[in-house]
This record gives structure tokens, C-alpha cells and sequence, in this order.
């Protein structure tokens, strides 16, 4: 199996786990398709192109098919977020990658959708556990102190990001 060279050390605390493991896995359920994925995206230092390639595809807009290259950051982020979770149970994906026709469509209906938001760009995902609750997932990706952390307690799940460090609460 080919393997791309660039792989960014891990050096925030946060990723102490991951960096110590010979392999980084994660395992996605996309509730708009149905499709979901568990593989090693990770192996022998370097990203997997097959595997990023299968997430991309499992992430893509459901609304129109566009598939986008996730930052493969964002799966170093939650598999970090899995690890200190202790479950075995996939990531459900309420939104992973947003094409623009998509965004601005939702950013028309509502307010909280932001006008450049980073799923368009691949880094973002919205995202709940089946067997955790959905304020432990959000205490853990804050206490993480990586990227962006959202909070959506009425719609049921937690915006991650690979932007900056910040935080916000939605509905
Ligand atoms: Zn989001």
C-alpha cells in the first residue's frame, strides 16, 4: 500500500495518545447515505491516500455528490476526540463536507450557518456518538483545546474544526 510522505507531528498534548499508537483509525456512519467507513487512515508514519480518499468520498455532500479532500487533520482531531471518548461506537456525521452551492443554501435559512464556513473547505465535521452523551462529546473536544468546538444541543451534535481554537453554542 503507497503512503504520502508529509505527516505534521502531533505536538500538542492532546495527541500524546495518537502519537505513541503504531496506527491512527476512525470509523464514520454518514446519516444522510447510509454509508460509513472504519479503516487506518494512519500507518508506518504517514497517511494512507486510499483510506483519506474512501473518507473523503464517505464525507462528500450529500445534497449534490461533490466530493472534497478533508484535511486529514480533522481525522487526527477525532480520533484524538475517540480515544479520550473510551468508545468503540463510529462517529455519526451530520455534515462533513459542504460545497458552496450547499452552504450558501443553508446560510439562507439560517442564521447560524456562517457564509465561509470550513466545511466547505474540508475541515469541519458535525458530528454525535450513539452510546455517549452529546455533553460529554462536547466537554472532551473543549477540554482537547484544538480548534473550533460548536455546540448544538437541539439539533444533537458538536461542530469540530481544524480552525482556531475557539467556541460557540448554537441551537
Ligand atoms: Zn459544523
Amino acid at each position: 500500500m503507497s503512503a504520502v510522505a508529509l505527516s505534521p507531528l502531533l505536538t500538542h498534548p492532546a495527541y500524546a495518545a495518537l502519537v505513541s499508537a503504531p496506527a491512527r483509525s476512525i470509523a464514520l456512519q454518514n446519516l444522510h447515505t447510509g454509508e460509513g467507513c472504519a479503516l487506518t487512515y494512519w500507518e508506518q508514519g504517514a497517511y494512507v491516500p486510499e483510506a483519506l480518499a474512501t473518507i473523503n468520498h464517505v464525507l462528500r455532500d450529500h445534497r449534490n455528490n461533490e466530493e472534497h479532500v478533508m484535511d486529514p487533520a480533522l481525522m487526527d482531531l477525532l480520533a484524538a476526540l475517540h480515544g479520550r471518548l473510551e468508545t468503540s461506537a463510529p462517529f455519526e456525521v451530520i455534515s462533513g463536507y459542504r460545497s458552496p452551492a450547499t452552504n450558501a443554501l443553508l446560510h439562507a435559512r439560517s442564521s447560524e450557518v456562517a457564509g465561509k464556513s470550513l466545511h466547505m473547505e474540508g475541515k469541519a465535521m458535525d458530528i454525535r456518538v450513539q452510546d455517549r452523551a452529546l455533553t460529554a462529546v462536547h466537554n472532551t473536544a473543549l477540554a482537547m483545546g484544538l480548534g473550533g468546538v460548536g455546540y448544538y444541543p437541539h439539533s444533537d451534535f458538536v461542530h469540530v474544526d481544524t480552525g482556531r481554537v475557539r467556541q460557540w453554542e448554537g441551537a
